[in-house]
């Protein structure tokens, strides 16, 4: 025990792709790990949108972190939100006041979206990063039907059933795909008042193209698929009003009583706890070996770090970014542990994807891509494959499979208040 204790101590801040990683990488290594988030469990983001559209429950793309770290003697768990960072004497300060001593920091705690300086619209166009997201989001558009439902006003009743979504990246175009569907072919037979098929779902985009990460062939052929889905593409227009009546686009008002905000993103604050420099969305500059400038014994990664390929484009912020450079800290760390100096980070991007409903899907692999049916079976086994533990993808692929061939979407729960009338509360 007291060997142990002795031992290179590393805190790893974040429970996400990176920090996990980085803890599962460094097994059998010489070091005793503390594992702190102010969650307690890890969660498969790439999935929260099938939470949002009642597609999938919470509990089948979250884990308890304690449980995933079980068999880990020397890793401990603690759950608590860091607030601050004193570099010169290796603390790191917890929420209650406690201080954390550490031999080497990693700091991975991600990003969240951001408003371009309007935070004030978040209550009316919630963003999607955690489940207590993804079940607001489920809430206000099963509610929305709900309110439909009961509302005799026509006016009224068309901004109940029209759906907006901001920003058309892989989320954007995941959920406004996956709304269209819910509203076409899995609710209309439980209404008795309206046709949920008429519903407008609209997706709104700053930029010229829908997916701008990907191919423009891919992304007209995301755009294409999304329009044949029902859904209404608007490009070239950035949105400059939203408010709980709707949104204000180029010179267009929109009345919509659901708004979701999927454009933007904002690193956590890890740049300001160190006084480091940052990017505008707040990412704290690294060395290319992933340290905090003057800090050798500092690492940040994933979401909330930036760091240039050899190209000079910087390595995107995408779960298998995060992982890598996780893998890529436990190497370094072991390297210098045994006195070795570590190589430089090197980012190997697979590819990108993203779904349009439950039949369609682009991938970009560089070397191929890939669209249409054959995309969308590889996106669902590569997604399952990535889940964590036997039971889950067991479920996960039964509700898609079910999803695929009746249309039936399992989790339609509104479990956030939201009585009569209401919205549900904000968590
Ligand atoms: C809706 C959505 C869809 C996405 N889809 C895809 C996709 O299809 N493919 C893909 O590759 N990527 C996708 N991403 C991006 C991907 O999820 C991120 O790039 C990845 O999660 C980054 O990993 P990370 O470890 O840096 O941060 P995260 O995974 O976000 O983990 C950060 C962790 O830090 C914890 N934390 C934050 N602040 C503190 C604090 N102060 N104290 C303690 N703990 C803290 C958080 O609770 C969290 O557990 C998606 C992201 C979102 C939001």
């Amino acid at each position: 025990m007291n060997a142990t204790l002795n031992r290179h101590h590393v805190v790893v801040v974040g429970a996400g792709f990176g920090g996990l990683e980085t803890v599962r990488a460094l097994a059998g290594a010489p070091v005793r790990i503390t594992i702190v988030d102010r969650r307690n469990h890890h969660l498969f983001q790439p999935l929260l949108y099938q939470v949002a559209t009642a597609s999938l429950a919470p509990s089948e793309i979250a884990w308890p972190i304690r449980h995933l770290l079980r068999k880990r003697r020397e890793v401990t768990t603690v759950l608590a939100s860091v607030e601050a960072v004193d570099k010169a004497a290796r603390l790191v300060r917890l929420d209650d006041g406690s201080m954390l001593a550490y031999d080497t920091l990693v700091l991975a705690t991600g990003a969240r979206h951001a408003y371009f300086g309007h935070d004030d619209w978040e209550p009316s166009a919630p963003g999607l990063k955690t489940l207590e997201d993804a079940t607001t989001i489920r809430g206000r558009i099963l509610i929305a039907f709900e309110r439909a439902e009961q509302e005799p006003d026509e006016t009224k009743r068309a901004a109940l059933m029209t759906f907006v979504i901001v920003g058309a990246g892989p989320t954007g175009v995941e959920l406004a795909g996956t709304i269209a569907e819910l509203a076409r072919a899995t609710l209309p037979a439980d209404f008795r008042n309206i046709d949920t098929g008429k519903a407008r779902i609209v997706l709104i985009e700053a930029g010229p193209r829908v997916l701008p990460a990907f191919r423009p062939d891919l992304s007209a052929y995301a755009q294409r698929s999304l329009e044949r889905l029902g859904v209404e593409v608007e490009l070239g227009e950035a949105v400059t009003e939203c408010t709980a009546e709707g949104v204000v686009y180029g010179d267009k008002t929109l009345a919509a009583a659901t708004v979701i905000w999927a454009a933007g993103v904002q690193a956590s604050p890890a740049a300001q706890w160190l006084d480091a420099p940052a990017d505008r969305a707040g990412r704290l500059k690294v060395e290319p070996d992933l340290t905090v400038p003057g800090h050798p014994e500092i690492f940040a990664i994933g979401d909330s770090a930036i760091v240039a390929r050899p190209d000079g484009r910087p390595v995107p912020g995408i779960a298998p970014a995060a992982k890598q450079e996780g893998a890529y800290v436990a190497k370094a760390i072991r390297a210098r542990l045994g006195g070795q100096p570590a190589p430089p980070f090197r980012y190997q991007h697979a590819g990108d994807l993203a779904t349009i409903g439950k039949r369609r899907a682009v991938i970009d692999f560089g070397w191929i891509k890939l669209r249409g049916a054959i995309a969308w079976w590889l996106w669902g086994f590569a997604h399952i494959y990535f889940l964590i533990g036997v039971r889950n993808r067991l479920s996960v692929a039964l509700n898609w499979l079910w999803i695929y061939a009746r249309d039936q979407r399992s989790a339609r729960l509104i479990t956030q208040g939201g009585g009569r009338g209401g919205r549900p509360e904000q968590t």
